[in-house]
């Protein structure tokens, strides 16, 4: 597998083996935008990216634009001699692991601002997040002219504004969605993991819990959205040391709070929750409901 740190090699390894026009019309890329540290989760993109093109290109880049927090940022785990056997292990081609420079030279000053669909949740919680992870993953887009863009949905805000951008600016790849991989517990593997104290590794597997119970709500008949998000709160405020941001019942393409959950497009729940300084989230889309279930929760 390919490190290649500048621009000019992106572009060298990009072309090669491409006949005809450089670009994403007709390529056999796959992108799989990381910033490292990476687990099974980031894995199966890349498999599954591996699986569906003729190449695949990992990115590595702890982009500082989608960090409000200069702490949070600066203890981000780094380890790129390990991510790049595990990345080769999975079967990809090449990872493209600038420094900061090579994104926002000196003078950078573009941003790309995804409107409503970036602004609850994890936007009004992490204020300038999206505007970072927009602009990086444009910029990643058109350097690497992928066919297809792979991003998982544990992060499932972020899915939907990818979606959104790459709609209104009819970038000609197909944004790529891939299920969230999971530790025994049910906690969603994240690179943030890893800095949970072992009191609270234990607790944060309420994260998963939480969605499980309001699933089984949904399932058992509740269709008020308020109801469902108090099942979430009430499973996780009591764990050792949780502080719950927020928790959600919402369009999973507008993520616009719901009121009277409908039968019809099954709504997207999710939380986060911080332990001590690690901030964790989770999702789950509710599956259709089972006509034979009853219309209302027992009381
Ligand atoms: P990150 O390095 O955290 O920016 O994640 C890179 C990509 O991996 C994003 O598209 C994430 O949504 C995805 N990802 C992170 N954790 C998981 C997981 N547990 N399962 C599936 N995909 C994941």
């Amino acid at each position: 597998m390919r490190v290649l740190t500048s621009r000019a090699e992106l572009a060298r390894w990009r072309g090669q083996g491409v006949t005809g026009e450089l670009g994403s019309i007709g390529s056999d890329l796959g992108l799989v935008p990381t910033m490292g540290a990476l687990h099974a989760g980031h894995l199966s993109l890349v498999r599954r990216s591996v699986q569906e093109n003729g190449r695949t290109l990992a990115t590595l880049f702890v982009n500082p634009a989608q960090f409000e927090d200069a702490g949070d940022l600066e203890r981000y785990p780094r380890d790129l001699d390990r991510d790049a056997e595990l990345l080769a292990g999975a079967g990809c081609d090449a990872l493209f692991a600038p420094p900061a420079e090579a994104i926002y030279p000196p003078g950078y000053q573009t941003w790309v601002d995804v409107g409503e669909v970036a602004q609850p949740l994890e936007g009004a919680s992490r204020p300038g997040h999206f505007r970072g992870v927009a602009t990086v993953v444009l910029k990643l887009l058109v350097l690497a002219a992928p066919r297809r863009a792979y991003f998982g949905e544990k992060d499932a805000q972020q899915l939907a504004v990818v979606r959104r951008l790459a709609q209104d600016l009819e970038l000609p790849i197909e944004v790529v969605g891939c299920p969230t991989v999971r530790e025994a517990d049910g906690l969603a593997m994240s690179s943030r993991n890893a800095r949970l104290t072992p009191a609270h590794r234990q607790s944060a597997a309420a994260l998963y819990q939480a969605l499980r119970a309001a699933e089984g709500a949904w399932l058992a008949g509740e269709r008020d959205a308020e109801r469902l998000r108090q099942v979430m709160r009430q499973r996780v405020e009591h764990e050792e040391g949780a502080e719950v941001d927020y928790v959600s019942v919402a369009d999973p393409a507008t993520l616009r709070e719901l009121g009277r959950l409908e039968d019809g497009s099954p709504p997207l729940l999710s939380l986060a929750v911080r332990f001590g300084l690690v901030r964790l989230i989770d999702n789950l889309t509710l599956p259709a409901p089972d006509p034979g279930a009853p219309e209302t929760a027992p009381c």
